[in-house]
């Protein structure tokens, strides 16, 4: 059975997301999507668990998908899931350096664990997380951007924050 790992702060998942994992899917007969907490972003908008929590929700459709949270090295959880894929998204030029850095990186530590790049839905190339939390927090319309089923969470969390 092949299995991939997709890998990303997902803070919060969206359609570019969402697009990568349905084209991993249609590549391997499992995917696991990891939210790990990335340390030079800052604290984050979800915490990891409620990130798990939209992400299961957005591809709860999806056959062949699972999604955990991680707070460890990636190839040791590649190892632990029996992975020897990771799949990556790529976006702009800018994503290019800092993904392959990590890939051989990755690759140096773990030879068995080798990493794939999707080029973006071409929807979805200017689409990052941080674009959404900025749009959010002007109350801008997140249709088309991210799942309609996480909108409301995002909103809702973003009335939190103004009001701590
Ligand atoms: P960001 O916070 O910049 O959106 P993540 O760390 O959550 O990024 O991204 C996880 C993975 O998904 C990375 O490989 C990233 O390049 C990829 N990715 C993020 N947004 C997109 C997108 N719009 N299209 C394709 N891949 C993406």
């Amino acid at each position: 059975m092949s299995i991939a790992v997709y890998p990303g702060s997902f803070d919060p998942v969206t359609l570019g997301h969402l697009n990568i994992i349905k084209r991993a899917v249609n590549c391997f007969d499992h995917v696991v999507v990891c939210v790990m907490v990335n340390s030079e972003k800052d604290a984050g908008l979800f915490t990891p668990e409620e990130r798990v929590e939209l992400i299961r929700r957005t591809v709860s459709h999806i056959d062949g998908v699972e999604v955990e949270y991680s707070s460890g090295l990636l190839s040791d959880y590649c190892e632990k899931k029996g992975a020897n894929v990771v799949v990556k998204g790529l976006r702009a030029i800018s994503d290019y350096e800092k993904e392959v850095q990590m890939a051989l990186i990755n690759r140096h530590i773990n030879p068995n664990v080798d990493t794939l790049f999707l080029p973006s839905g071409e929807k979805y190339t200017y689409l990052s997380s941080s674009v959404v939390k900025e749009m959010a927090a002007y109350g801008t319309n997140l249709e088309g951007f991210v799942p309609d089923c996480i909108i409301e969470d995002i909103e809702e969390k973003m009335k939190q924050r103004r009001e701590e």
